[in-house]
């Protein structure tokens, strides 16, 4: 799934641990597509048949999770916000295992489309390089402009939800941080 699907939980979630700059939950949200960035730069993951097993593998996913809320926790002194961002950072692998794999990787400025490659083989691996692959693959059956309306439509209403939370707080007169 893309950064505005993920980025939706995190707004939602932002009610439930006014502590948390939103910046943070954000960032939770999307930290699995980072590290593959910095991975696959690293050397460390290289993608194709091999999947993204440090980033997105499903245990190595636990374990980013917990390492995440243990630190949250610990910094805001706050077990219900270490909880709350140990599972945005789940909450990635959960909504890549509905959405991948994800067959429309290119798209072509000069045709204005996304070249397909449908259907692809499971990406996401539950343990380790050679581990089997899982992902239930809704990308390969509804087309890119579906699945960007979809991503869209999770983002208002994640949206919509943090900024009832916004006026709330300015109607109660309390400050947000971030
Ligand atoms: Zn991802």
């Amino acid at each position: 799934m893309g950064p505005l699907g993920h980025f939706s939980l995190g707004l939602v979630a932002k009610p439930a641990v006014p502590k948390v700059p939103l910046g943070i939950l954000l960032l939770a949200t999307w930290i699995f597509d980072v590290l593959a960035i910095a991975f696959g730069l690293a050397g460390i993951e290289k993608g194709g048949s091999a999947g993204l097993p440090w980033s997105h593998g499903l245990f190595m996913s636990v374990i980013w999770s917990v390492l995440a809320a243990l630190l949250t926790a610990r910094i805001y002194r706050d077990h219900r916000a270490g909880v709350v961002v140990g599972l945005l950072v789940f909450s990635h692998w959960v909504l890549d295992f509905v959405s991948h794999p994800i067959p429309f990787s290119s798209f072509s400025w000069r045709s204005w489309q996304w070249s397909y490659g449908h259907p692809l083989p499971s990406d996401l691996p539950l343990l380790f390089g050679g581990s089997p692959k899982v992902g239930l693959g809704l990308y390969n059956s509804i087309s890119a402009v579906e699945a960007t309306a979809l991503e869209l439509g999770m983002f208002i209403l994640g949206s919509a939800v943090y900024a009832t939370y916004v006026s709330k707080q300015r109607k109660a007169g309390r400050s947000l941080p971030g």
